[in-house]
């Protein structure tokens, strides 16, 4: 634990890490999709309704598509693992003494000798067989399921928390400089949720940061560029 603090350790911690980590990349992609709405409305027209309506637009369609996502994906994937549990009760129950066998096997292959694993399988097996299996075989942690709901309504939350700095700084800003300001404040908040998402992720903040500001900075200035040809073509 101290000498490596972004590398997950099991049970709640990583699990904790991984919900953190999600927050923040729902956060970012608040901040972008949200962003390129409204600058490439305010590219557009100078309406300040116009620009208020695209970016709630934005915010509830992009939360509601971000929690139905990740309630599909969660569940789904909840699904095949409490399947898999299921199966290797069953095999448990029907045939106790190959599944013993298959745990010292892997073992084994995990690198101890067939003395050791033998002696390991057997207290794993006294103590809790299924738990062992899905461990070993499965990498599944029977308490950690994660609850659909839960995570889609907390990416649905860190996508709003992101969305809302862009729209507010359009909405805010003065209107002759409203672009410029949601702009550089958008690639400044991409930098920290770049630097923190890539730290949790146990890899070096800075180039992770400077790869989402680059990207962020051309995207932007892209979607605001069509949306100015479109508005001329329009109006
Ligand atoms: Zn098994």
């Amino acid at each position: 634990m101290s000498e490596h603090p972004n590398e997950p350790h099991g049970g709640s911690l990583s699990q904790r890490l991984n919900a953190l980590r999600a927050a923040v990349l729902g956060a970012n992609d608040g901040i972008v999709s949200t962003a390129g709405v409204v600058l490439g409305v305010a590219g557009a027209t100078t309406d300040h309704q116009a620009i208020m309506v695209a970016g709630v637009a934005a915010l509830v369609a992009g939360a509601v598509s971000m929690a139905l996502g990740e309630y599909v994906s969660v569940s789904s994937q909840r699904d095949s693992e409490r399947a898999l549990v299921e199966k290797e009760r069953r095999e448990l129950a029907d045939m106790p003494d190959e599944e013993f066998a298959e745990l010292v096997a892997l073992y084994v292959n995990r690198g101890l000798s067939q003395s050791t694993a033998t002696v390991v399988a057997r207290e794993l097996t006294d103590k809790d067989a299924l738990r062992a299996h899905l461990d070993i075989e499965l990498g599944i942690d029977p308490d950690e399921f994660v609850s659909p709901t839960v995570a889609a309504a907390s990416s649905a939350v860190s996508f709003v928390v992101g969305g809302l700095l862009p729209v507010a700084a359009i909405l805010l800003a003065p209107a002759a400089s409203r672009v410029i300001i949601t702009y550089l404040g958008v690639l400044v908040a991409l930098g920290i949720t770049g630097a923190l998402g890539a730290r949790m992720g146990g890899a070096p903040a800075g180039r992770a940061s400077l790869r989402v500001m680059i990207g962020g900075a051309i995207g932007l200035l892209l979607t605001y560029g069509i949306g100015m040809a479109f508005g001329t073509t329009l109006g």
